[in-house]
């Protein structure tokens, strides 16, 4: 594959995670296409990435409408991968089903369906998937599961009725199994990655991206940032990947022919808020009468909290991973720039 000559059709192209897999792609030669929205989105988009003459975008406005992917492939008969990666990400919604569930299924279908009918030559499709789709949201509460790449969440999609956070559970282990068996289903010419990233977060690509609110996980290090100094710590107990490692991942996952058809769990350890607290004030004494001390780290909550067990695909895709201090400092840098 001679990234100079290949073509990458991407989903989602607004997004945090999206635009730091399309600025490594660019990076490396590749042509890029994104889906997006809108034509005002498409259109700062291009001015964030400088009018890069190897970055255009197609306007797709609903994920879930059938056929929603048609009109946008058929001008693309040159690509020959595509990154699914545009889904609902919020646990907010008077809506759940219709916001978030449907979206992601509906869309997946539609997306591996107009891949099939318009864009044969295909060969590698590699859509985001979640930990969501692993876990199992039932036992989210009992301490001391594992899970490696095998287990599927079992939910099932009638819970993305009872809210926000079911739904988002639902949709990504609901859109991720039917990408699965379409792909068993239709015999497809490419090879299905799913990447199964954890709690995500980073600097954001561009620094007119930070935000007052951002997306819920980039919101993690800046909502502490924000806080006053005896205000409650809003608690995480969970396991972290870089956003520029999770958007390597997507592009290893085509590019390296032993990720091809694997689903990859991309996390590199647990966390928990008091770390972050702690890596801040170490690092940032201008920190030390604003926001709230750390206080001591939870282990039992923290050894509770479910463990993932991926070896294999920290071997697949051959790479370190961000640790979480300079994943920190890169997004408290961001941050005080973007203050200043
Ligand atoms: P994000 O910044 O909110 O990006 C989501 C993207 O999906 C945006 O481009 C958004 O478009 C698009 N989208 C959402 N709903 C849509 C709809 N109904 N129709 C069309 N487009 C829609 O979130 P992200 O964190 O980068 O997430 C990207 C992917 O990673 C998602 O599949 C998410 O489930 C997965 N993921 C994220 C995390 C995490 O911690 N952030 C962890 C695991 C997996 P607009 O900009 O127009 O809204």
């Amino acid at each position: 594959m001679t990234p100079s000559k290949t073509s990458v059709f991407i989903s989602g192209a607004t997004g945090y995670i999206v635009k730091h897999i399309i600025d490594q792609l660019l990076s490396k030669g590749y042509t890029v296409v994104g889906a997006l929205r809108s034509t005002d989105k498409g259109e700062k988009l291009l001015k964030q990435f400088k009018s890069n003459k190897k970055l255009s975008y197609e306007v797709v406005p609903s994920l879930e409408k059938t056929g929603a992917f048609d009109d946008a492939l058929i001008k693309h008969p040159e690509v020959t991968i595509f990154l699914h990666s545009a889904s609902p990400v919020t646990f907010t919604s008077q809506d759940p089903v219709n916001d978030i569930f449907l979206p992601a299924v509906e869309g997946t279908k539609n997306v591996l369906t107009a891949i099939i009918k318009h864009v044969p030559q295909v060969t590698n499709v590699v859509m985001t998937s979640s930990i969501a789709a692993v876990i199992n949201t039932y036992k989210i509460e009992s301490p001391g599961f594992q899970y490696d790449e095998d287990p599927w969440n079992p939910i099932l999609a009638n819970d993305a009725t009872k809210s926000g956070f079911w739904a988002y559970k639902a949709s990504k282990a609901h859109a991720e199994a039917l990408a699965r068996s379409f792909v068993e289903k239709e015999k497809s010419n490419f090879k299905l990655t799913t990447i199964c990233p954890s709690f995500v977060f980073g600097p954001q690509l561009f620094d007119d991206d930070v935000v007052e609110t951002m997306n819920f996980s980039a919101e993690v290090i800046n909502t502490l940032l924000k806080l006053n100094k005896d205000d409650e710590i809003p608690m995480t107990y969970s396991s972290y990947i870089d956003v520029r490692d999770t958007a390597k991942a997507h592009i290893v996952g085509f590019e390296n022919e032993n990720c091809h058809g694997k689903r990859l769990i991309i996390s590199e350890e647990k966390f928990e808020t008091n770390e972050i607290l702690k890596l801040i004030h170490d690092s940032y004494p201008q920190f030390k009468n604003k926001i709230p001390q750390p206080g001591e780290i939870d282990v039992e909550k923290l050894e509770g909290a479910p463990t993932l067990i991926n070896d294999t695909s920290k071997e697949l895709v051959g790479f370190e991973f961000i640790k979480l201090d300079r994943l920190v400092t890169d997004t408290v840098d961001q941050f005080l720039r973007c203050q200043s």
